[in-house]
């Protein structure tokens, strides 16, 4: 079992990254913004609850991302490992993580922290907007989110450092180079 979290703000590149990953390590890839908006395109009574949310570039309430993010996990019971990108966004979504891995005999092996400044994450989200046509992508949502990120979300980091499963890897540059820091600082944690 391997179970690692992607962390980082909008546009950092935790989606490319983790695709490369789940090839390589053959975990699971957990998304909760990929799991929302499938929601919201597919209509389903979440979707409806959430989709203003999304909009706006606000976080979703922590009991109705913990409940989603629980289901998938036991709905991948076979998977020998996960990766969470874009989640644990909150401390309490974080506490709520650890108590349900424990309660299954598992644990968060460690944290990828991909760092990139404000203003890269700004130019890389207005080239995305141009190809996703993400609505949460525009100017003004944007810097909600971003805003969210350095409100509520950096606080998770520190939560994961008092455990000392924190590795910090520059997420400005090459794709690949960035891929190969991240699959070192993975065998760190095995
Ligand atoms: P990005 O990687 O660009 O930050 P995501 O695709 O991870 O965006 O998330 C998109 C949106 O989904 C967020 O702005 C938020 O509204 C909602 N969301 C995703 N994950 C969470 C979470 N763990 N807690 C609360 N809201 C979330």
């Amino acid at each position: 079992m391997l179970n690692l979290i992607l962390f980082g703000p909008p546009g950092a590149g935790k989606g490319t990254q983790s695709a490369k990953l789940i090839s390589k390590y053959h975990l699971a890839h957990i998304s909760t913004g990929d799991m929302f908006r499938m929601h919201i395109t597919n209509d389903t009574p979440l979707g409806k609850r959430v989709k203003q949310i999304l909009a706006d570039g606000l976080l979703v309430p922590d009991s109705i991302t913990i409940e989603m993010l629980e289901e998938e996990v036991s709905n991948n019971a076979a998977a020998e490992g996960f990766i969470f990108d874009g989640f644990p966004r909150t401390v309490p979504q974080a506490e709520a993580l650890d108590a349900f891995l424990a309660s299954k005999s598992q644990q968060i092996d460690g944290v990828v922290q991909l760092d990139v400044d404000e203003d890269e994450i700004k130019q890389r989200i207005a080239e995305r907007q141009k190809i996703s046509g993400r609505a949460d992508d525009d100017a003004e949502k944007l810097l909600k989110r971003i805003d969210e990120y350095f409100s509520k979300t950096v606080h998770v980091i520190p939560y994961y450092e008092k455990q000392g499963k924190v590795v910090k890897v520059n997420g400005v540059g090459n794709i690949e180079d960035i891929f190969n820091n991240i699959c070192q600082a993975i065998d760190g944690f095995r």
